[in-house]
C-alpha cells in the first residue's frame, strides 16, 4: 500500500523533499509515488499544502494524537535531582502518543525498534550526558519516526521520570528496586538484557560515564552485538535504519563513520558535552513502563560495602565557563603556573595538553582532548598549545577560543575565535595586568 495523490496536487514539490523514503517525484502533471518504496509514514500529507496526499485506508493513525512537538533549542543540561516520592506533584498525565513507525517493514530486524537512552542516575542525579543523548536520541527517532524512549534503574528513582519527558523521552522504562541502588556490572546488565530482550530497541545510547561505559560493554557483549565508543557524532541512514556512529580513528587522524549491520541493538557510547539537550519543556508528559528487577541481592557476586567520594576541591572541567589551558610551549612546571595567576583573576578552571599532563605539571584529570576530558565553556585560553587534532577534539565547541601561540601557523589558529602571535610570558602577564584593573571577585567592576 502506499499514499495517493488526487489532482489537486500543484506539483510544488514540498512532499517530495519531505519523504524519507525517496518515494515521491514529479510527474509531468503531479506528484507521483513509488509504491514499493512508499511506507505511509504520512510525513507527506503532513507537509501538502492543498491537502492532495491521502492514505489509502483511512483508519491508519485515525485518532492518533500528535506528540507534542520538542523545540530543538539547545540548552545548558543541569543534572536534575531526584524527588522525594512524597514531593512528586501526581500530574495527571496525558501521554504522548508513541509515534510508531508506519507501513509495515520487511527488513530482517523488523521486529526491532525504537532509540532507547540510559539515564544514568547516581544517588537519584541524572548525569547530564544522559539529558544531551535525550536531545540527540529525539533527532535519530524521529528521523526513524519511531518512539525515543529512556531506561531508568536505581532505588526511589521514579521522580526522575519527568525530567526524561522534559527534555525529549516519550516513554521511560523504569526498574526501581532495592538490589539496583548502586550501580554495579552484574545488576544493571542482567534488567537492561532482560527489557531489551522484551522490547528489541533497535539503537541504545549511552554517556560515556564510567557507569554507561561499563554497561554497555557488558550488554554489548551478553547480546552479542556491536558497540561503538565515544562517537562525536550520530547520524541514521533511514532507509536502511542503520545508526551512523562517527568518532575519530588512528590517532585523531581520521573520522570513521561506524555501522552496525548484522546485529540489534545497534549501540554507542558519546562522552559529556558533545551533544546537546534540549530546552527541557515543563508541559512534556509520556509513558513510564514499570519492570521488575531481575536480579536478587543473594545471587549477586558483588556488594558495595561503602562509597568513598573524592574529597578534592578539583572543579570540573567539564562544567568550567571559563577554562584556562597551558601547553608544552610552556617549558617547566614553573612557567606553567602562568596559567594559575590568569585563571585566578578570571575565577576560571585550569586545563592542559596531553603533553603538559605527560610532563608532569598537572594531574591527568585536568587533560583535555581525544583522551582526556571534553569541554565547552564560553572562553578557552589555549596558551602555547599547538592545536593538534587530539587536543583539539575535545575544545573546539567552545563558545570563544583565545589562542597565545609564537608560531603564527601552530593548528591552534585555525579554531581560534582571537589569535595572539607572540611569546606567552610577555603577553599573558600584560593580560593578567590588564583583566585586573577590570575584575574584582570575579566580577567585571570597569570596563
Ligand atoms: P606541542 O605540540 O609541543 O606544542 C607546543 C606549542 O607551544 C607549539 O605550537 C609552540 O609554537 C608553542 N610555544 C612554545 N613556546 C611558546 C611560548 N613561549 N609562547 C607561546 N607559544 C609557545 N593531546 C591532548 O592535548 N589531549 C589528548 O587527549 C590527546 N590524546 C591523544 C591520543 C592519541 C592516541 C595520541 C596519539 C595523541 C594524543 N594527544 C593528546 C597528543 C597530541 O597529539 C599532541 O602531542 C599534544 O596535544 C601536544 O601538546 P602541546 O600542544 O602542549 O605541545
Amino acid at each position: 500500500m502506499a499514499v495517493t495523490i488526487s489532482s489537486a496536487c500543484i506539483s510544488c514539490g514540498t512532499c517530495v523533499d519531505t519523504c524519507p523514503f525517496e518515494a515521491l517525484f514529479l510527474g509531468e502533471e503531479k506528484c507521483e509515488v513509488i509504491v514499493d518504496k512508499c511506507r505511509e509514514c504520512t510525513k507527506c500529507i503532513k507537509v501538502c499544502p492543498t491537502e492532495a496526499i491521502s492514505l489509502p485506508n483511512p483508519t491508519r493513525g485515525k485518532g492518533k494524537k500528535e506528540a507534542k512537538p520538542v523545540e530543538t533549542k539547545p540548552a545548558e543540561a543541569k543534572p536534575i535531582e531526584a524527588k522525594p516520592a512524597a514531593q512528586i506533584e501526581k500530574k495527571e498525565a496525558t501521554p504522548v502518543e508513541e509515534p510508531k513507525a508506519v507501513g509495515k517493514r520487511t527488513d530482517k530486524f523488523a521486529d526491532c525498534e525504537g532509540v532507547w537512552v540510559f539515564i544514568d542516575q547516581t544517588d537519584g542525579v541524572i548525569a547530564g550526558v544522559s539529558l544531551e543523548l535525550l536531545g540527540a536520541g529525539r533527532n535519530l527517532a524521529d528521523k526513524l519516526n519511531v518512539p525515543l524512549s529512556g531506561f531508568l534503574l536505581g532505588h526511589n528513582v521514579k521522580s526522575l521520570t519527568e525530567s526524561c519527558f522534559q527534555y525529549g523521552a516519550d516513554t521511560v522504562y523504569l526498574i526501581d528496586d532495592p538490589v539496583l541502588k548502586d550501580y554495579r556490572s552484574e545488576s544493571y546488565r542482567d534488567c537492561v538484557v532482560n527489557i531489551c530482550n522484551k522490547y528489541k530497541p533497535e539503537i541504545i545510547l549511552y554517556g560515556a560515564t564510567s557507569n554507561g561505559k561499563d554497561l554497555a560493554s557488558a550488554v554489548a557483549t551478553d547480546l552479542k552485538t556491536g558497540l561503538t565508543a565515544d562517537c562525536t557524532m550520530l547520524d541514521v541512514n533511514v532507509a536502511e535504519r542503520l545508526l551512523e556512529a562517527s568518532r575519530p580513528a588512528f590517532g585523531g587522524n581520521i573520522m570513521a563513520t561506524i555501522l552496525c549491520k548484522n546485529t540489534r541493538p545497534q549501540m554507542a557510547t558519546v562522552r559529556s558535552k558533545v551533544m546537546k539537550a534540549l530546552e527541557p519543556d515543563k508541559d512534556r508528559v509520556g509513558i513510564v513502563i514499570e519492570e521488575k528487577a531481575t536480579v536478587q541481592e543473594k545471587d549477586l557476586l558483588t556488594q558495595v560495602l561503602s562509597i568513598v567520594k573524592d574529597t578534592t576541591q578539583r572543579v570540573k572541567l567539564d562544567e568550567a565557563h571559563i577554562i584556562v589551558a597551558g601547553g608544552k610551549g610552556l617549558g617547566d612546571e614553573k612557567g606553567f603556573q602562568l596559567c594559575y595567576d590568569l585563571a585566578d583573576v578570571l575565577g576560571a578552571s585550569v586545563g592542559a595538553s596531553r603533553d603538559a599532563v605527560e610532563a608532569g605539571w598537572i594531574d591527568h584529570h585536568y587533560q583535555i582532548g581525544q583522551t582526556g576530558v571534553t569541554v565547552t565553556p564560553k572562553i578557552y585560553f589555549a596558551i602555547a598549545i599547538s592545536g593538534a587534532v587530539q587536543h583539539v577534539v575535545g575544545m573546539q565547541n567552545s563558545e570563544f577560543i583565545i589562542a597565545i601561540n609564537k608560531d603564527p601557523d601552530a593548528a591552534i589558529h585555525n579554531v581560534a575565535t582571537y589569535s595572539i602571535v607572540g611569546d606567552a610570558f610577555q603577553i599573558v602577564p600584560k593580560l593578567i595586568e590588564e583583566f585586573k584593573k577590570v575584575i574584582k571577585g570575579g566580577e567585571v567592576v570597569n570596563v
